[in-house]
Parts: C-alpha cells; structure tokens; sequence
C-alpha cells in the first residue's frame, strides 16, 4: 500500500476539477483502511467513492483515502428472496447490472447513477420513485477514531430525501465498509414515476421484467443527463427544497405554474430545476462552467473551469431564487477542501 503526497485527483472526480490531495491512498481491504487510519493521527481524513458527489476545491488537505474495498456476497437466501452484501468499492451501476442479470429485484430504478456502492447510503441515492432506503437492509462501517466495525440497521441510519445520519449527525465518523440489500425473487415493479411507462411502450416491450425497466431507465437518463465523461458535472448540484404549505400558496399565487408535492408533514417540495429555470440560468455559461442546457439542476464544467468558478456560479443561483422566490436552496453536492 503506497501513500503519495501531492496527488492529482482530476481523473477522479466527475467534475474534471484539478484538485490536488496532500496525501492519497487506496484501501483494498479492511486491514489497509484501518492502517491508513492509524497513520493519519490528526490529519483531516476525506473518504473517495466515485467522485460523482463531490466538488472538489483546488486542494484537500489531509489525506484522501480512496475505498476500492471489493465483492459481491450472498448473505442469505429465503422464499421471498435475498440478503447480497456488497463492498464500499464496487461500482453501483455494475452492481445493479449484476443483480439484474441473476434476477435479483429491487435496484433496476437506480441503474445508471454514477459513483460507489459504499456512498449510496450517504445520500439516500434516488431515482424514478425509488430510494436507495426501500432496498437497504444493512451497512457495516468503521469508526474513523475507535477503528470498530459497526452494522447500522435501517432505523438507525435516519434516511430522508437525499441525507442520512452520515450527512448530519455523524458526518466523517465513519467509513463505510460494506452495504447489504434486500432483493426479491418476485418483483414489484415500479413504474409510475416519470415517463418510464411512455419509454417501455415505446421500446415495444410487451412482458414488464427487471431488465426492461432499466433499460428504459437508462433510456431516459441518457437523454436527459450529461454524461460526466463528456462534460465535467456531479448530477444535481441542488436538492429540492421542501417549504411550508403557507409559503407555497403564496408564491403560487403569483407563479400559477409552479409546480409542488406535497409531503406527509404537510410542507410542499418545489422542484429546484423550476425554479432555476424561471430565473433564468438554465443554458446560461460563466466562463468555464454553466447551467446545463436542458437540465437546470446541473452545472456542468465546460473544460477548464476551477472549482472556485463552480461555486461562485452555485452561490449566485442561490442568491437570485432567495431574493426571487425567498428559498434557501441547499446543495446536494459535498464541497470538499479549500
Ligand atoms: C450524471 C450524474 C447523475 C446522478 N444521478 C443521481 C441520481 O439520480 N440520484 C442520486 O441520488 N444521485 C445521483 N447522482 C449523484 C451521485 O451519483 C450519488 O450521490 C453517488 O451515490 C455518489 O457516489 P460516489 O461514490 O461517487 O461518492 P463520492 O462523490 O466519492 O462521495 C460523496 C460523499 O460520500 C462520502 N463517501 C463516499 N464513500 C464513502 C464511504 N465508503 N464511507 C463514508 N463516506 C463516503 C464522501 O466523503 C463524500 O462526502 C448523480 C451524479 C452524476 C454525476
């Protein structure tokens, strides 16, 4: 195990933002991560998944431990289906296609979300009405202090729209080692959610299956999204914020069609993108970076943008909603260095 001091993390972000870490490493097994731990004493720690959620500042300090743990297991296996554990360092979308290509239901709305197995809970990864919360069973992860592996049941990870207790309350505790999934034999297909019953008709699929619901996921991301190999971005760089009903009615009022759903506590969730767009930033380029042309939540890195650029964009978007619409908009994006 190597560890180097002044290392490029470009290629591993999916921004493309030149950051350099002060020290890197790659943690392939339980045993490196925890020797990297011991090492870097008072050092700040940042933990790499995919990159795909992250904006990475000119430079991270501390060391930047890259979780490449590896493995696919079954766990346990019932009438109804099974227990798959899977390491922090798998790919989530080749994870999915595995599950997918031995039947395993349950994650074929996530195919196509960028980034790591071991990140997935952080954020409660989402997409096409499912969360990553309706399939989780399980994670285990190490106490970045105390060095002990704990398994955190569901309950315990309070999973909510795009945040965890490893978001909030124990953000850079711990590191996450492995997540098991609980994944049916007989499957519930889910596909009321945006226009993926459109694209199955579409693909003139006649028998609904796992497979035909993400591959008409990919279908749609693939028209709708950016691809991060192709143009530097990190997905939403926003959440939807979720207001009070009083609020919503009033902006309503003026905005007939503004659009809004209306939560189980009785606030309103407003689609950021709308309100972006409205603004007028959708399509807009500063320099270096922009709003992506068909997809306001985005900002994309049109080749050399810096990570300070990006910010600055990020921050004027959020004064021009507040001062248009009076709502805060949160990133979903982890800002990381300095
Ligand atoms: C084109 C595009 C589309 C996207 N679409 C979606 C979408 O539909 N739904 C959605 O929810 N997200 C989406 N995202 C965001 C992103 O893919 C997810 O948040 C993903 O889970 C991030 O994984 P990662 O491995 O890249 O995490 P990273 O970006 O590497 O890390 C994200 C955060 O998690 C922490 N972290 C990473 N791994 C660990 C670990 N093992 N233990 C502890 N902390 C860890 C990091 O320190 C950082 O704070 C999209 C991104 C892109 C670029």
């Amino acid at each position: 195990m190597e560890i180097f001091s002044e290392y490029s993390l470009k290629s591993l972000n999916t921004f493309g933002l030149p950051s350099t870490a002060e020290f890197f490493a790659r943690a392939t097994s339980l045993d490196e991560l925890k020797e990297l731990l011991f090492w870097k004493k008072n050092k700040n720690l940042f933990v790499l998944g995919g990159g795909s959620n992250v904006l990475l500042m000119n430079k991270v300090p501390g060391l930047t431990l890259h979780n490449v743990l590896k493995g696919i297991e079954i766990i346990q296996e019932d009438a109804e289906g099974w227990l798959i554990k899977a390491y922090a360092g798998e790919n989530w979308h080749q994870f999915v296609m595995h599950c997918i290509d031995k039947g395993y239901a349950g994650l074929e709305n996530l195919s196509l979300i960028p980034g790591n197995v071991g990140a997935s809970p952080i954020q409660n990864i989402g997409a096409y009405g499912v969360e990553l919360k309706d399939v989780f069973h399980s994670l285990e992860a190490l106490h970045v202090k105390s060095l002990e592996s704990r398994v955190f049941l569901a309950h315990e990870c309070e999973f909510d729209y795009r945040t965890s207790i490893f978001k909030t309350r124990e953000k850079g505790n711990y590191i996450i080692t492995s997540v098991t999934f609980r994944l049916l034999k007989h499957p519930v297909f889910h596909t009321s959610y945006g226009a993926i019953e459109q694209e199955i008709q579409a693909m003139g699929i006649q028998t609904l299956s796992i497979r035909a619901i993400s591959e008409a996921v990919i279908r749609i991301r693939q028209s709708k999204l950016p691809n991060p190999t192709q143009l530097g971005n990190a997905g939403s760089f926003f959440k939807n914020p979720i207001i009070a009903a009083t609020h919503f009615h009033l902006l309503k009022e003026k905005y007939p069609s503004l659009p809004g759903y209306p939560q189980p506590d009785g606030q309103v969730k407003v689609p950021a993108a709308w309100l972006i767009e409205q603004a007028g930033w959708k399509g807009k380029r500063l320099g270096n970076c922009g709003v992506h042309t068909h997809q306001a939540l985005v900002l994309v890195n049109y080749g050399n943008a810096t990570a300070h650029e990006i910010r600055a964009l990020s921050d004027a978007i959020v004064h021009d909603v507040l001062s248009k619409y009076n709502i805060t908009l949160e990133r979903e994006v982890n800002v990381v260095g300095e």
